[in-house]
């Protein structure tokens, strides 16, 4: 499906929840309401929508997302319904309880988990997740690994939080064959965004090369990630710069909120209501193709996260919270 700017879009997100067994910082505000149970997409309700999506719009890429997903009762049930579709289907969890659903996940056909950890550091962990929680969350990247998984582990750097822990991160690419993507940390409502508090792109590679000599790894064309790999070594890294090098150009990602919402970009402050208007026995394709020719060029149509736009930016920031939009 094109929109008004050629860009073809195959990839969607699902978010089939928007609570979480962790509350960390950078994605869920203190004060976080969550939806009701009858609120959410049912079981169907996700499989209508994303069957229309694949079979009507040609999506070839699913990624499941919450809040976290495994928190869902069902969620395992959506991954192997989704796995009927033609689509290469990810996971993205906090992996806090995987191992309470790996058999289940990898029986179902499940190849692909994207972990988001932000430390190897147990109380930073907990000062930033606001739980406990490390020592769970590594065994399962490592059960995950043994088990044949492609692990992609996210890792939002954060100044004076996390960014000292950046060679660390590297390093796990040389015991695992592990796909380590830096995150540089991005504005969304509630999460304290300050472009100072950005650790940047330019910066991370400066960091790893004062150590690590390193080669640049050719980028799928819809990529929102940039890969390099220290040589020899199994894993690589990765470094998603959507606030000092944003990507937007080559963009083939829609989304869908756990309440049938979708949106047409990780920052955007319009939404379109799918579910209401599927309940209502409706037909919800005018509403998805509204939407993608709805989509701005860059960042939801909001400034360039510069630090002389800061405040501009968070003034026009979509009200929804990272933890509702989903990674
Ligand atoms: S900011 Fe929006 S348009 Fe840009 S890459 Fe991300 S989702 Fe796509």
């Amino acid at each position: 499906m094109k929109d008004r700017h050629g860009r073809v879009h195959r990839s969607l997100r699902i978010s089939i929840v928007d609570k979480c067994d962790l509350r960390c910082t950078y994605c869920m505000p203190e004060d976080q309401h969550f939806l009701r149970r009858e609120e959410l997409m049912t079981r169907d309700e996700v499989m209508a929508i994303a069957r229309l999506f694949v079979e009507r719009y040609g999506v070839d890429k699913i990624r499941v997302t919450g809040g976290e997903p495994l928190v869902r009762p069902d969620a395992v049930d959506i991954v192997r319904d989704l796995l009927r579709l033609p689509v290469k289907l990810g996971l993205t969890t906090n992996a806090l309880t995987l191992d309470k659903h790996l058999d289940a996940l990898v029986g179902a056909g499940l190849k692909s988990i994207n972990v988001s950890l932000d430390t190897f550091d147990a109380e930073r962990f907990k000062r930033i997740a606001r739980r406990d929680g490390f020592e769970r969350v590594w065994a399962n990247i490592r059960l995950a690994l043994e088990r044949g998984l492609r692990v992609k582990v996210n890792m939002v750097v954060m100044r004076g939080v996390n960014d000292d822990e950046i060679l660390r991160f590297v390093e796990l690419t040389r015991d695992h064959p592990v796909h380590v993507r830096f995150i540089e940390f991005m504005p969304f409502a509630g999460n304290k965004w300050g472009r100072e508090r950005v650790y940047t792109y330019a910066e991370m590679l400066g960091h790893i090369g004062s150590v690590h000599s390193f080669e640049k790894l050719a980028d799928d064309p819809h990529s929102t990630a940039k890969a390099y790999r220290v040589c020899d070594w199994p894993g690589t890294f990765a470094v998603i710069s959507t606030v000092t090098e944003p990507f937007c150009g080559t963009c083939d990602r829609l989304r869908l909120t756990a309440e049938g919402k979708m949106r047409n970009c990780l920052f955007a402050r319009e939404e379109m209501d799918l579910l209401s208007a599927l309940r209502r026995g409706e037909d919800i394709a005018p509403l998805i193709e509204a939407n993608v020719l709805a989509k701005h060029a860059m960042l939801g149509g909001l400034p360039p996260f510069k630090p002389e736009k800061q405040e501009e930016v968070l003034h026009d920031l979509s009200a929804r919270p990272m933890v509702s939009i989903g990674g």
